[in-house]
């Protein structure tokens, strides 16, 4: 069942997800060769903490780190490690989210440790583009198939492909919430959007085929064939002012 938020509630979930923006930003600053994962977690941890809100990762079916950080062909949900130091190149997924005053924020972003491969740095870029432009098909009227199309048909104009086994959501008092939001769909198809949904918009976008497995760590979620992953991802609140993006920062 969908959970439409009032004005009151998209205020409150404004915090959480700055928080989780903040966070977010604060560990992207801190990608280069040389860090580890676990480094960053630590960081994505104590940043939240210090604003007294709390991971909303951290323990999540077990999950035991704050932030998810997934590297290379790693897609999302891998766990990070004092152990995985990153290289130059490296493509660095870091997955956030922060609880405070009863609601989550989510927001992921992908970045390149040192210099990327050109195709790196364009798989990157092609991920942000598609979050875009699936939010621009997040007008009154229009459905989830509408939001899905723009993100897949950006995606594979430029030669990448978007995974299908994992999907966006709701978010709110729950971090993941109904409805599903696919990177994927046709125009005209799935639920209408409306005024109160708050939604993961989340490309997870990879260079090559689109199927995945996942590490005998069961958590790991990594490309079948082994090429490059990205990720982005915001929050974003339907209001009757239009799309707001509680995870943004500038
Ligand atoms: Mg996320
Ligand atoms: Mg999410």
């Amino acid at each position: 069942m969908i959970q439409l938020k009032n004005q009151s509630q998209i205020i409150a979930m404004r915090d959480a997800g700055r928080i989780t923006g903040e966070a977010l930003a604060y560990a992207g600053e801190h990608v280069k060769p040389g860090v580890t994962t676990g480094h960053l977690d630590r960081l994505v941890r104590t940043y939240i903490e210090s604003h007294g809100a709390k991971p909303s990762f951290l323990g999540y079916g077990g999950f035991p780190g704050s932030a998810c950080i997934s590297v290379n062909e790693e897609v999302i949900h891998g766990i990070p490690s004092f152990d995985r130091e990153l290289h130059d190149g490296d493509v660095v997924k870091i997955d956030v989210g922060a609880f405070y005053r009863g609601y989550h924020g989510d927001s992921a972003n992908t970045f390149i440790a040192g210099n990327g491969s050109p195709e790196a740095v364009k798989l990157v870029e092609t991920t942000k583009r598609s979050f875009f432009e699936g939010l621009g098909a997040v007008v009154p009227g229009n459905r989830l198939g509408d939001v899905g199309n723009a993100v897949q048909t950006c995606v594979e104009r430029e030669g990448f492909n978007v995974i299908r086994d994992y999907v966006g959501h709701g978010v709110g008092h729950d971090l993941h919430e109904d409805p599903n939001v696919p990177n994927y769909g046709l125009p005209h198809k799935g639920l209408r959007l409306l005024t109160g949904m708050v939604i993961a918009i989340e490309p997870m976008v990879c260079a090559g085929d689109w199927h995945v497995r996942v590490l005998p760590n069961k958590w790991t979620v990594v490309t079948s064939d082994g090429s490059l992953a990205a990720h982005y991802e915001h929050t974003v609140a339907l209001t009757d002012h239009g799309v707001e993006l509680l995870t943004k920062v500038d």
